[in-house]
């Protein structure tokens, strides 16, 4: 057993009285999907998480997987609890149910993956590529292919793995080298990859590699990428894994952090050519893997939130115990009544709220994707999720460093002890505003793609959208300075976004030198939304009288709080982004 423990209260809240979960799945025909399903869902598997995924959480961290003569073995234990995630169907929650899946709600799934991130950050990464993968495939493979690997990846009998990054092809994907050539019906795939998440383990009778490489003649650049699948095991005759393919991990990094997560360097094609198969069309990789990497950055975002939430409880728990104060009687009391430490255990507190509704909301939108039948509803929604995608995956992650940094204060000297275990939520953290596109690069996506290429306006139906719910808490008295205080934020973002359509075109480097800050102020601004309407929803069921008022009344609390001390650094980043990139480019490469 693990003192960790999801926040059912927390989650149970947004999803059913700040969202509408349960309307949401009636409006599209899921009526058996419902809160109380959804309770129960979430309670088993916080039974998997609290008792088997978090008590391996250490272990992972200091016996992490090793290389050997049969390649990886991962962290003793992860196999069984990994088959215990199998058996019990957690792989399959939100898959399609043509190969397999349960065909649950993205936004339930999505309250799931908290559990297992939370409780083990270095294992839940197996599945969160794997479920990638399902995703790439089911929209990008040919039939053959979907039948013949779906059916054991949704089931997660095999895993999957992503391979983009090669050692001279990082952020900048046009420089991916690997090659592919045409062998009859199939590919032989050379190359070398890095930094390979899972690359190779034992947890699972096959390994299914999307791998990124050129064909042939290909063109220069990210339009000459092709997209493959390699699997570790080719399929035999009966469809079952069967002789060794030309894929070979040579290596596995020491890492700052995430111990339990093999990171491998994969070679591909030491003894002629790894056996692969096309997914998509060909050099149209890049659009094929966006698929992948889109659905893997809001597994990023679900990470921070894993992480920071895991680092609160324990940290919680240490202030409560740790005696450091003297009363004038001389009997000592916990540090958890120094207002500073409070300071910092609301930061963490409110943060994690935040991050976790806007998680949801996230979801949310990208079920009214799928679930949408009108071809325009598609594409609005599509548009939105669009929209939350680098938001999710860039504040989160970047929120993230700053909270699992305060577990470690909140423990003072321990903190930087590793024996408390505070310290491997910090260092775990790290890779999330690395791995799947760093800030950076999420800064670029959004500016670029979503604000600046359609003229700001998927944006600005989003800040009407967050105005409104300012303008519904300004009519509740106790709420009015916080409904001010919203709009005052979105009132930011607008300018911000006025600003970067004005300067974009007139100076190239103004939307990059701006777009990490933009992209801070949206997540601020977003988190202001939930937080808003958390209050609302709390301050209404107080009125009548519903609901648990002990619960609601610290909603009330972490929103104003998150008001006062959050949404302010929204002023700061709007500052930052009207500063262009004058002072940011000014110096000579040699002036440094
Ligand atoms: C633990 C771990 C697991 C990983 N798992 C996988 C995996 O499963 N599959 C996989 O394919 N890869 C994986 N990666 C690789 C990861 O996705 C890359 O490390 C990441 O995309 C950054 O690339 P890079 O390391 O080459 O850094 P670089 O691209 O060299 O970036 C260095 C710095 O330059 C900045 N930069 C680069 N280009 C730009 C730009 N155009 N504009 C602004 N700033 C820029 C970056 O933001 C960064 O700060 C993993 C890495 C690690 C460490």
């Amino acid at each position: 057993m693990s003192d960790y423990h999801f926040p059912y209260k927390d989650a149970a809240f947004l999803l059913n009285d700040v969202l509408g979960f349960e309307q949401m799945c009636a409006e599209a025909g899921l009526e058996d999907i419902n809160a109380e399903l959804a309770t129960a869902i979430l309670e088993e598997a916080g039974r998997l998480g609290s008792e088997v995924f978090a008590p391996l959480n250490t272990v992972g961290d200091k016996r992490g997987a090793t290389l050997g003569d049969n390649g990886v073995q991962e962290t003793p234990g992860f196999a069984e609890a990994y088959q215990q995630y199998v058996d019990n169907g957690w792989a399959s929650l939100a898959a399609d149910e043509r190969y397999g899946g349960q065909n649950m709600p993205r936004m339930l799934a999505a309250a799931v993956v908290e559990i297992w991130d939370s409780s083990n950050l270095g294992l839940s990464l197996c599945p969160l590529l794997t479920t990638g993968a399902v995703s790439a495939l089911t929209a990008h493979g040919t039939d053959e292919l979907k039948a013949a690997y779906l059916p054991d990846m949704v089931s997660g009998h095999w895993a999957g793995s992503m391979c983009l990054t090669e050692p001279g092809a990082g952020s900048d994907l046009a420089a991916v080298t690997s090659k592919a050539v045409p062998a009859g019906d199939h590919y032989l795939v050379t190359g070398q990859k890095i930094f390979i998440t899972w690359g190779d383990h034992q947890m699972t009778e096959n390994i299914i590699h999307l791998v990124l490489a050129r064909l042939p003649e290909a063109p220069a650049g990210v339009h000459g990428i092709s997209l493959f699948l390699v699997p570790k095991f080719l399929l035999d005759e009966q469809g079952r894994p069967g002789e060794r393919n030309d894929v070979f991990c040579v290596g596995v990094e020491h890492k700052l952090g995430l111990h339990g997560s093999p990171t491998c360097s994969m070679s591909f094609g030491d003894k002629g050519g790894a056996i692969g198969y096309l997914v998509g069309k060909p050099h149209n990789g890049l659009a094929a893997m966006f698929t992948m990497m889109n659905e893997a950055r809001h597994g990023v975002g679900i990470q921070g939130l894993g992480v920071s939430e895991r680092s609160y409880q324990q940290a919680l728990a240490y202030a409560k115990d740790r005696l450091q104060g003297t009363r004038s009687d001389g009997s000592r009391f916990p540090i958890i009544e120094f207002p500073d430490v409070r300071r910092m255990l609301m930061l963490m507190k409110s943060a994690t709220e935040a991050m976790r509704g806007l998680i949801y909301i996230a979801a949310a939108e990208a079920d009214r994707t799928n679930w949408a039948s009108h071809p325009e509803d598609v594409s609005r929604h599509a548009a939105r999720t669009g929209l939350y995608t680098p938001i999710v995956k860039g504040w989160i992650s970047e929120l993230s460093q700053e909270i699992t940094s305060y577990g470690i204060q909140v423990h003072g000297g321990m903190g930087y002890i590793e024996e408390t275990g505070i310290a491997q939520h910090y260092r775990d953290a790290r890779i999330l505003t690395i791995y799947e596109g760093t800030t950076g690069i999420q800064g670029l996506d959004l500016v670029g793609r979503k604000v600046l290429a359609d003229n700001g306006e998927t944006l600005r139906k989003l800040f009407d959208e967050i105005q409104a719910t300012a303008d519904d808490m300004s009519s509740v008295q106790n709420l009015a300075g916080m409904a001010a205080a919203l709009g005052r934020a979105v009132q930011a973002g607008g300018e911000a976004s006025t600003w970067l359509l004005g300067n974009a075109a007139r100076d190239r480097n103004a939307a990059a030198a701006a777009s990490v800050n933009f992209l801070m102020l949206l997540g601020y601004i977003c988190g202001g939304w939930i937080m808003g309407r958390s209050a609302l929803t709390a301050t209404r069921k107080l009125e009548s009288g519903s609901g648990d008022e002990a619960f609601l009344r610290t909603k009330q609390a972490t929103a104003q709080f998150y008001f006062e001390h959050f949404l302010p650094r929204t002023d700061s980043y709007l500052a930052a982004v009207r500063s262009g990139s004058d002072s940011m480019m000014t110096l000579d490469v040699s002036q440094f």
